[in-house]
């Protein structure tokens, strides 16, 4: 494989692993690295609402700032010149390594898992029933609920755009 794109992947492996070990919700070397690429963590408040949301996580940093720092990635290896590396770049799907990165971080279910997916069921039912009277919207990549008291068009938890471009 070509050179660049053995770095670009390498760099991508290594801030993935490390928002991995990070602490829940992010801590002190996690930090560093946002810094190290310019990224902004997260503020507090938003933590605390993410960390309360039903968007359960056991480890790792949150999904939204794994991803600005694979945009960081992304820009830093673009016009490079190299054909290769442009396609590697035009191929790499961040959503779907964010939500593969969700999967990763998320409580491991067991008998949890089915019985939340049991009362999803039934709530989707229920909802059926009396159609229209909640019509909460998720994220369609990562299923977060917009949350209605606040303005925003990318979804909190994993930086999804929650609407298409008009
Ligand atoms: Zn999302």
């Amino acid at each position: 494989m070509d050179e660049a794109i053995k770095n670009f992947n390498r760099e991508i492996d290594a801030v993935s692993g490390a928002a991995f070990q990070s602490a829940k919700g992010g801590d002190e070397n996690w930090n560093k690295i946002l810094n190290s690429y310019g990224v902004a963590p997260l503020g507090d408040d938003i933590k605390t609402v993410l960390l309360n949301s039903e968007m359960k996580i056991s480890r790792g940093a949150f999904p939204i700032e794994l991803r600005k720092v694979y945009e960081k990635i992304l820009i830093k290896h673009s016009s490079s010149g190299n054909p290769a590396l442009d396609e590697a770049i035009r191929n790499f799907d961040i959503d779907a390594k964010i939500k593969s990165y969700y999967q990763k971080i998320k409580p491991f279910g067991g008998m949890n898992d089915i019985f939340k997916n049991a009362s999803a069921t039934i709530t989707k039912y229920s909802q059926g029933m009396q159609k229209g009277k909640h019509s909460t919207m998720k994220c369609k990549n990562c299923g977060a609920p917009r949350l209605e008291e606040m303005q925003y068009d990318n979804c909190l938890f994993c930086g999804s755009i929650l609407f298409e471009p008009a």
